[in-house]
């Protein structure tokens, strides 16, 4: 096996981390204390290609691979995970686009996100549909040459953002039926500003201050006709299927967030004196970090393997689902790990392990809780 990245995903892995580290990391703590959105960040990042690695060129991207995109996400995460996390969402829409929707579509939504010029939100969770995302309440139905959409869509990412775009949404479709007699569910884009769609209630949260995460409204929402994404009947499916890729991009951002901790403590540890010596000089400490480090490899691997498969075209629920639950535990336990090692310092907000630990509690829940990769798991062995 090579495990020899080439020559194009070392570059984007090196412009990515010297952008975190000179970009990123000395605006990190001013972006969670404000909870205001880096536009300027965010704009660097479209220019330099970020958001659109794996796609092609004629559609604004690189023309690269989804290895190449996750190295990305792993560096810009260790400077801050709302930016990985940015870079997930919006790049599972363009996927959707990309994939599924019509040449038109693609030239009218998918271009400008590609090119980071525009944000794109992905609307599944309900009210009443959390983990269970089948159990869609909102609706669309047909009448004349509109869809009519009505519903809530709740805990919804980067459609607060002032240059979001689009939010692809599910909805089922009562006057439609399948074959077993369930209901249809298909996936509409909705762009922003549409009469009597609401972007609601902004989230106040623990973390991810600056990332915006809103209540979505639809009341009598009119889009016209070919706003449907994809095949009828198959916009549930279609939207899983991204959700895997989301679900390596979750954890690549974890292994950045990770190794953040670990950077952080090491040095920590080997400076900070009790009992006459480095308190690294103490196994309690030097073996949290020594399995901190085995622990992010291990994760790297993972979310590698699983985007070196999407790659070749080949089927990676099961790795993408691995990695995801392993790196996303992994996180929490090394963000809890590094504020240890700091003690009370740890706990105060001018040390940056207080904010990875408060933002790493998140990743278990969003794109599939661990209960959930655990079912996905268990169903596919
Ligand atoms: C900051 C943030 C951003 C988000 N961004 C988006 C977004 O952009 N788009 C989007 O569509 N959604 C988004 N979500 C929603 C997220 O995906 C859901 O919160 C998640 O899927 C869980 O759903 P829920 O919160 O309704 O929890 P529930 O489904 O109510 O689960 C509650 C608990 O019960 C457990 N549970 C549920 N069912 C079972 C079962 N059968 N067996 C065992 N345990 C079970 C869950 O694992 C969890 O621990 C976001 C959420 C947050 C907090």
């Amino acid at each position: 096996m090579d495990f020899q990245l080439t020559e194009e995903q070392e570059m984007i892995r090196r412009m990515s981390k010297d952008f975190s580290d000179k970009v990123i990391v000395p605006r990190a703590k001013e972006m969670e204390e404000t909870g205001k959105p880096p536009y300027d960040i965010i704009a660097q990042m479209g220019e330099l290609g970020m958001m659109g690695i794996p796609f092609p060129e004629k559609y604004g991207g690189s023309g690269g691979d989804w290895v190449s995109q996750m190295l990305c996400v792993e560096e810009i995460s260790r400077g801050d995970v709302t930016l990985g996390t940015l870079l997930d969402v919006t790049s599972i829409v363009a996927q959707e686009l990309y994939e599924f929707g019509a040449e038109e579509q693609k030239q009218r939504w998918l271009i400008p996100i590609v090119q980071g010029k525009e944000i794109g939100a992905f609307g599944l969770t309900e009210p009443e549909a959390g983990s269970d995302a089948g159990a869609t309440q909102s609706t669309a139905m047909l009448e004349g040459d509109k869809w009519i959409i009505n519903g809530t869509k709740q805990f919804i990412s980067n459609i607060g953002y002032d240059n979001a775009s689009i939010v692809v949404i599910t909805a089922q479709c009562p006057q439609l039926k399948r074959e077993d007699g369930k209901n249809v569910i298909n996936t509409f884009i909705i762009p922003k500003g549409t009469p009597n769609f609401t972007v609601g209630t902004h989230w106040d949260k623990i973390g991810l201050r600056s990332y915006p995460t809103n209540e979505l409204l639809f009341q009598d929402c009119r889009i016209p006709k070919d706003y449907l994404l994809g095949k009828e009947g198959r916009g549930f499916a279609q939207h899983l299927q991204v959700l895997e890729t989301g679900r390596i991009f979750v954890a690549a951002v974890c292994v950045g967030l990770a190794q953040a901790c670990f950077d952080a403590a090491l040095p920590y540890a080997k400076q900070r004196h009790q009992f006459g010596q480095p308190i690294y000089n103490f196994q309690a400490i030097s073996f949290r970090l020594a399995d901190m480090a085995m622990n992010i490899e291990m994760a790297r691997l993972m979310y590698m393997k699983a985007a070196w498969l999407k790659d070749r075209g080949l089927p990676h629920t099961l790795e993408a689902s691995y990695a995801k639950l392993f790196a996303s535990e992994m996180a929490e336990r090394a963000a809890s790990n590094a504020l240890q090692i700091h003690g009370g310092y740890g706990y105060m907000n001018d040390y940056p392990v207080s904010r990875y630990y408060k933002n790493a509690k998140i990743f278990q829940i969003v794109e599939g809780t661990s209960e959930v990769q655990r079912y996905v798991i268990s169903r596919n062995l």
